[in-house]
């Protein structure tokens, strides 16, 4: 067969390079030795998640600690799953929590000379070297329609074999000249396949960066690599773009484990050295007792909106991930309290093997953690970028008065006591936690547990005294006063040793007045907030109380 003449009829355009033009127009990246050049392939299909950014921090921790470079490509070759956006949302989610790209799609940086990166944009490349490989027989057309797709797999099912187009069922294999030409003529559409010479049978070892020493079997699937409309497949546009824009190290789902072997032989029939490959493992959960894969459709938190929108701390997000990612993270940060997690030294082979747990409750918790040491001004910082982007009209109104908020985070962090409170896990619940101080806000539900006429007469002898000018002890001595007219133990310990001389203890008192003001029965010291709400709105505050027992 006359593959030259297949190869121009296939792919006629006469603008492709030779192929050594490519080698030049993207030479070997110039970096020190060791360095590392990572990469983010998304797709954009606009959800970007939990898994991107566990991949991507990983990419960007070896890029940055070896001198390496981190890029993004965006896979947009399924035409179909592209949305409108979706590449600004990656940079934006992945940059808020500080991953960001040395070059790449939307980047803009001096460095970007390995572009296009978006793989439409490069379609001539893929096309060139398909065409060279049908001129050397290693690729060929296929014009098998869906049909008889179909009813290959029906016979594969039955006989219980291997699925796919290979061996005896790659039909277009072996067509004649006679046969291709018939059918192009019959303007037959028709996609191109690489022509393996794998044997299934042939198994070898294969060094993954986190998996380890993993067997591997040889490819001998005819895998489409040019679509009908010309565009490549992931596999083949992974091959040729790896190559080109010189990635070292391929950090991906371990989903893309088992198409490895496609990869290595389109490597080796491409002619290109391969990069080192770490698959990553799957983010699992415990759901009810049940260790499962995150799932887009039962799990908000998989996508990384979610975080966003939640108003997640972003640092915590990170460290969480750090956990997980490297086992000896947490051992260093015990050492290291104070030092940021970029001075941690960051290792592929520390990566988990196996599914990784990721535990809410446990980011949450670092959360709280990580805020509680913010200043109340650095808090109100960060409460108000989530206010601007995602609070309600009311949240913007009320962090306009920046000095009365702060003075809020000054009680609710615990910013003047010996031992900071860790009671803001994330923006947006913080942002509600402060909602009573805010009349507009402020829509309590009183439930006491006391009678009517008790809580009244709490209530209404507290207004008769309260004075904000009184310090801390002042009015808890008048609150103690209130409490034993109203028929409550003055002391814990007069009540504890005579229950049933009282109707409870002091605590039940000022649980009364603190559920009047603040809609709540606990909350920081009430003595603060009544003086940060000031004397005439918590007195009108008792007052409605008192009305609507
Ligand atoms: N576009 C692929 C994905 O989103 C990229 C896989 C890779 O990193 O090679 O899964």
């Amino acid at each position: 067969m006359d593959l030259k003449k297949l190869a121009q009829t296939l792919i006629p355009e006469s603008d492709l390079l030779p192929l050594e033009k490519y080698e030049e127009m993207y030479p070997p990246r110039k970096l020190p030795k060791g360095a590392q050049v990572t990469r983010l392939a998304p797709s954009p299909t606009g959800f970007i998640h939990l898994g991107n950014l566990y991949s991507a921090l990983a990419d960007e921790r070896i890029a940055h600690t070896t001198g390496g470079i981190f890029y993004l490509r965006i896979e947009d070759t399924d035409e179909k799953r592209r949305v409108e956006g979706a590449v600004e949302s990656v940079i934006r989610s992945l940059k808020y929590f500080n991953v960001v790209f040395d070059e790449g799609a939307e980047i803009s940086s001096p460095l970007n000379n390995y572009g296009p990166y978006y793989q439409r944009q490069r379609a001539k490349i893929y096309r060139a070297f398909a065409k060279d490989l049908i001129e050397r027989g290693l690729a060929y057309p296929c014009f098998c329609t869906e049909e008889e797709l179909g009813a290959i797999r029906e016979e594969q099912t039955a006989e219980k074999l291997t699925p796919g187009y290979y061996g005896r069922f790659a039909k277009c294999r072996n067509l004649s000249e006679r046969q291709i030409y018939d059918n192009l003529a019959a303007g037959k559409p028709f996609v191109i396949r690489l022509k393996s010479m794998g044997d299934s049978a042939v198994k070898y070892t294969f060094r993954d960066r986190i998996k380890g020493d993993i067997t591997v079997t040889e490819n001998d699937q005819d895998v489409v690599i040019l679509k009908s409309d010309g565009i490549p497949t992931y596999h083949f546009a992974h091959a040729v773009d790896d190559h080109f824009m010189r990635t070292t190290l391929v950090i991906r789902g371990e989903e893309w484990l088992s198409s490895l072997p496609v990869h290595i032989e389109l490597f080796k029939v491409l002619g290109f050295p391969m990069p080192a490959y770490g698959h990553t493992c799957s983010l699992m959960k415990v759901d009810g007792g049940v260790k499962r894969k995150l799932s887009k459709r039962k799990d908000p938190e998989l996508s990384l909106d979610y975080y966003r929108r939640a108003g997640y701390y972003p640092k915590a997000v990170i460290k969480y991930l750090m956990t997980i990612l490297n086992s000896n993270f947490e051992e260093w940060e015990r050492k290291n309290p104070s030092a940021d997690y970029t001075q941690f030294k960051f290792t592929i082979e520390k990566m988990g093997k196996s599914g990784a747990l990721f535990d809410l409750d446990k980011l949450n918790d670092i959360s709280k953690t990580e805020l509680s040491l913010l200043s109340p001004d650095e808090m109100f910082d960060f409460l108000n970028d989530w206010v601007c982007e995602f609070g309600s009209s009311a949240d913007r109104e009320h962090f306009k008065n920046r000095e009365y908020v702060v003075r809020i985070l000054e009680l609710i962090m615990g910013a003047n006591s010996k031992k900071r409170r860790k009671d803001i896990e994330r923006a947006e619940q913080g942002v509600r936690l402060m909602d009573y101080f805010f009349d507009d806000a402020f829509a309590p539900e009183y439930s006491y547990r006391f009678a009517p006429s008790t809580v009244k007469a709490v209530l209404s002898s507290f207004a008769q005294v309260y004075d904000p000018a009184d310090d801390n002890q002042t009015w808890f001595a008048k609150l103690k006063g209130v409490a034993a007219a109203c028929g409550f133990a003055a002391e814990t310990s007069d009540y504890k040793a005579n229950p049933s001389a009282y109707i409870g203890n002091m605590a039940d008192a000022s649980e009364i007045l603190r559920i009047a003001v603040t809609g709540m029965p606990n909350s920081p010291d009430l003595c603060t907030i009544m003086g940060i709400l000031g004397k005439q709105r918590s007195l009108a505050r008792l007052a409605a109380a008192a009305e609507k027992v």
